[in-house]
């Protein structure tokens, strides 16, 4: 076999595919009734963009940007995440003119040259929101409320919220001051990036992976010690409604996340069984965002989930996304003589909304009725010379091992009849364990 996927990225095969299905129709239904819209943004943008938004120093821009040229020359870069496109697309259609709040979600791939290991790929999948236009603590509870029942919905009772305030541009500087004193004593022992974060960016010394800088930076100042007051009232405001909400949370002072145009909010959902990429969402409040991108001062808040690292974490925990269970029907042809009368048959299954395949091969009967059962038709409708005479067909049932003889315009009835039920069973909460 000569080529491969490129490292870093993976395909989804169909049946992964169809689990995928499930999730992002969670996050939609979810989307429809907390009232966000969609948007679809351009998968590349102009690289200073995301050097203004997700910040210059950050890991991200600085180590994994797909930055190119492209044949016109344009300094471009594959989008390393969804907020900073958002914010573009919300500046350049006038978005801050009309009513807020502006509520919008999106779906699609990120891409981040990072070392790839298991729930860290080149090219994942995110799907977020953002609440644009409003600086009050409940938006904050809205998106993570939000991403609370989404996690819920789909089944996990074990993920723990982090909730972090950064603070403001007005208390966090001399925050950042004393963790460069406090690093400075520890300068030589810290990992190389470590000791140029504690020039540029020491917020981001608190997000080292690396063990003994985690040691050594455990007891460095915490950043409530330092909040002006509208950030303690603002923070103190969203635990209290997230209490009242009954979302159970857990602050953690050391939180900071990997894009610096956080303020205020900081959170992260985290699964403890899925190793060190435990994160499976977070987001947090971006009220300079708008304006560094060149825009007004328009308040934000947002989150995003990593959807590879969600169905990781479903199969770690041994739930699905939703059973495969069989369904639609396949008409096993016995004779060619009924090859034509067959066809009839199948497109007005699939002209009443129903699964229905036919054999293209050529296989015998049991051929057919063995595909039919691997390719998990749950009904077989059989057609031959013995039916034909009687004017009926056989309709059976692969789950059950039944079969009747009925016409074939009552089997019908009776297939567009059953397809509603699994459409409901289709829509129950799943947290069914696989089986
Ligand atoms: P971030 O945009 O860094 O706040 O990440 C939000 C979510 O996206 C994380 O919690 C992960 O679920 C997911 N994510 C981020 N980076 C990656 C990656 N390299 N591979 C897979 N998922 C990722």
């Amino acid at each position: 076999m000569g080529y491969k996927a490129p490292r870093g990225t993976r395909d989804i095969l169909p049946q992964e595919a169809s689990r995928w299905h499930i999730l992002e129709e969670k996050f939609k239904e979810l989307c429809y009734i907390y009232d966000f819209a969609e948007i679809r943004t351009p998968i590349f943008e102009e690289t200073e963009l995301f050097v203004r938004s997700v910040g210059e120093e950050s890991d991200v821009v600085k180590k994994e940007m797909y930055a190119f040229k492209d044949r016109g020359g344009r300094e471009l870069a594959l989008r390393p995440e969804g907020t900073a496109g958002v914010v573009r697309a919300y500046l350049e259609h006038g978005m801050h003119n009309i009513t807020q709040p502006v509520k919008i979600f999106y779906y699609g791939p990120m891409f981040r040259y990072d070392r790839p290991q298991a729930g860290r790929q080149r090219q994942f999948y995110q799907m977020g929101i953002e609440v644009f236009g409003t600086k009050e603590p409940s938006a904050d509870v809205e998106v993570i409320k939000f991403t609370a029942e989404f996690f819920f919905k789909l089944g996990f009772k074990n993920l723990k919220l982090h909730i972090n305030s950064v603070g403001c541009p007005q208390c966090r500087p001399s925050y950042q001051e004393d963790l460069k004193e406090f690093a400075r004593e520890k300068l030589s022992s810290l990992c190389p990036d470590c000791q140029k974060r504690a020039l540029l960016n020491p917020l981001r010394l608190l997000d080292c992976k690396t063990e003994s800088c985690r040691n050594l930076m455990n007891d460095s100042p915490q950043i409530d010690g330092y909040f002006c007051n509208s950030c303690r009232e603002h923070f103190s405001e969203v635990l209290k409604l997230l209490k009242v909400l009954n979302v159970s949370y857990y602050v953690d002072p050391r939180l900071v996340r990997g894009l610096d145009y956080y303020t205020n909010t900081a959170f992260e959902f985290i699964s403890e069984n899925i190793g060190a990429q435990g994160s499976l969402g977070g987001g947090g409040r971006y009220d300079n965002l708008v304006e560094s991108c060149g825009g007004p001062p328009v308040p934000g808040v947002g989150m995003a989930v990593g959807v590879e690292r969600i169905v990781l974490a479903m199969e770690k925990e041994e739930f699905s996304l939703g059973k495969n269970e069989p369904e639609g029907v396949f008409l096993a042809i016995d004779g060619h003589d009924f090859r034509e009368e067959g066809l009839i048959m199948l497109y007005s299954m699939r002209e009443k909304g129903l699964r229905a395949e036919i054999d293209y091969l050529n296989r015998s009967l049991k051929g057919q009725m063995k595909f039919a059962h691997r390719s998990g038709f749950r009904y077989v409708i059989i057609l031959g010379r013995e039916e034909k005479l009687k004017n009926e067909v056989k309709l059976r049932d692969m789950l059950k091992g039944e079969q009747l003889e009925l016409s074939y315009e009552e089997a019908l009835i009776f297939l567009i009849a059953e397809r509603g039920h699994t459409f409901f069973r289709g829509m129950s909460p799943c947290s069914e364990k696989n089986n």
